[in-house]
């Protein structure tokens, strides 16, 4: 459909929005989008905001695409994605009119329809999500290595630190980092071909080739097609691979076809390749190959930052001290840290109030005895890692997996809750002298440099903390 038709048909759209909207939401959020394509897929629409795309897909979603449908008389989905180019311009306008002092009213005839054509390619042939660019991430101590290791990725695709493996638990910029690679290139290298593929849809695309197909080969064809035929493969949460034998063949398959080729491999996982389950020798060997980078939970400063880009990326403006309280609330998950940013950010629009710490309080539901950590989360959270049920680690059985994962708890236990051996004897069904026992075992095989069990240990300890 070309531009005029679509943007005549958003203009009725938001003609009949515009009535059916609260106007503080209607006149920020869903006037300044620009309809880009309508095609297959759905309709795609650019946004300016990334807070607008989270309010409007959370709570208006249905409402535009029903005006959009009604209005199509047919069903189609709706993309909204965001645009930096569309924001640079919206900021630019947006202080022309406080410099002049003009009360300029966002007409909706003056919505123009813009091509955005690389950034059209990149978002939806790569599977890239435009937020995610080195600009808007914010590097520090805990995550220095990972961050200059991928720029330096896409720099130079395949030429050193292959594949890049990325580690850390949710939430703490891997997809965002792994994206930014992808970005990066496509602008350096404009004909270069990017894949990002969550291992996920990655398994379910091979079980809908092998199980669900007629005519397999021409599937599996394609499917190899897909994954083999580009410059820089980005395979996020790997983790789910864990059981998955055949999808791991075809994993391992698809890394030897590019790594021999030269073409870049970034992973990306909840934890390193030596605490996946289950994992093959020979696919853990390959993601060591190259460099393992690992980011951390960032310090309270470099939250506050985080937090500082997303209100300068928003045009919002949050005092000190509810920034500094939100980013040490939120001290674990960068998501989350985002998501409560939003909800702060929607209620001082919505309610057009100034923020300070104790509405910010009511907003976020902040409760101070909230999240303890007790014997019965770290037996929950072991049991959970090692899939078996918390009886069989209070229980008797000796298997080598229960006994490690018993000893494992226990040593949380002490560590994290500094516990005394006699009451986690108690909650584990045993004498006390038996978890001063496992206690010792687990620290004097930390101590020896075991490497595997320090990581299974980590990656425990920051689900726990
Ligand atoms: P992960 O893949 O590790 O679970 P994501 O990459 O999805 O985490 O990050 C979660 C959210 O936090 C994203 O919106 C991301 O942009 C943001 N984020 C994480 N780390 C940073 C950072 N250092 N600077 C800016 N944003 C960050
Ligand atoms: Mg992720």
């Amino acid at each position: 459909m070309n531009g005029l038709d679509i943007n005549k048909i958003w203009i009725e759209v938001l003609e009949k929005l515009e009535k059916i909207m609260p106007q503080s939401t209607f006149e920020p959020w869903v006037l300044p989008l620009v309809p880009q394509s309508l095609d297959e897929n759905g309709l795609t629409i650019l946004c300016g905001h990334t807070l607008a795309i989270q309010i409007l897909k959370k709570n208006y979603y249905k409402l535009i695409k029903q005006a959009v449908c009604d209005k199509l008389q047919k069903e189609v989905e709706i993309n909204l994605i965001y645009s930096e180019e569309l924001s640079q311009k919206l900021k630019k306008k947006n202080s022309k009119s406080k410099t002049s002092n003009q009360q300029e009213q966002n007409s909706i005839a003056q919505i123009k329809y813009e091509k955005y054509d690389t950034l059209k390619q990149m978002q939806s042939s790569c599977n890239l999500n435009l937020k995610y660019t080195f600009d808007n991430f914010v590097p520090g101590e805990n995550n220095k290595l990972a961050f200059v290791a991928s720029q330096s990725v896409a720099q130079n695709p395949g030429k050193k630190y292959n594949p890049l493996f990325l580690y850390g638990s949710v939430g703490l910029g891997k997809t965002h980092l792994m994206q930014a690679i992808g970005h990066y290139a496509l602008q350096k290298y404009p004909s270069i071909k990017v894949k990002y593929t969550k291992t996920e849809d990655f398994i379910n695309d091979y079980i809908n080739c092998v199980f669900k197909s007629s005519n397999k080969n021409d599937k599996m064809n394609s499917f190899r097609q897909k994954y083999r035929s580009v410059d820089i493969l980005l395979i996020d949460d790997i983790q789910f691979i864990e059981g998955k034998e055949r999808t791991e063949v075809e994993i391992f398959n698809t890394f030897e076809a590019l790594y021999n080729s030269g073409k870049q491999l970034v992973i990306a996982s909840d934890r390193p390749p030596s605490a996946i389950p289950n994992l093959s020798d020979r696919l853990k060997s390959r993601f060591e190959w190259g460099l393992m980078a690992d980011i951390q939970i960032p310090d309270l400063e470099n939250r506050a930052a985080i937090l500082s880009k997303l209100c300068q990326n928003n045009d919002i403006i949050l005092p000190n001290e509810v920034i500094f309280f939100l980013a040490k609330i939120y001290n674990k998950n960068i998501r989350e840290l985002e998501g409560a940013f939003t909800r702060v950010c929607a209620y001082s629009q919505i309610n057009n109030q100034s923020i300070d710490i104790e509405n910010v309080k009511k907003i976020i539901n902040y409760n101070e005895n909230k999240q303890k950590i007790t014997i019965h989360s770290v037996i929950l959270t072991v049991c959970d890692y090692f899939k078996i049920h918390p009886d069989d680690i209070i229980g008797s059985l000796r298997s080598a997996k229960i006994s490690m994962a018993r000893q494992i708890a226990i040593y949380l236990c002490r560590n994290i809750l500094n516990e005394n051996f006699v009451t986690i004897g108690k909650a584990f069904n045993k004498k006390h002298t038996t978890i001063m026992y496992s206690f010792d075992k687990i620290q004097d095989s930390l101590a020896k440099g075991n490497s595997n069990l320090r990581s299974i240990v980590e990656f425990l300890q920051n689900k726990l903390t």
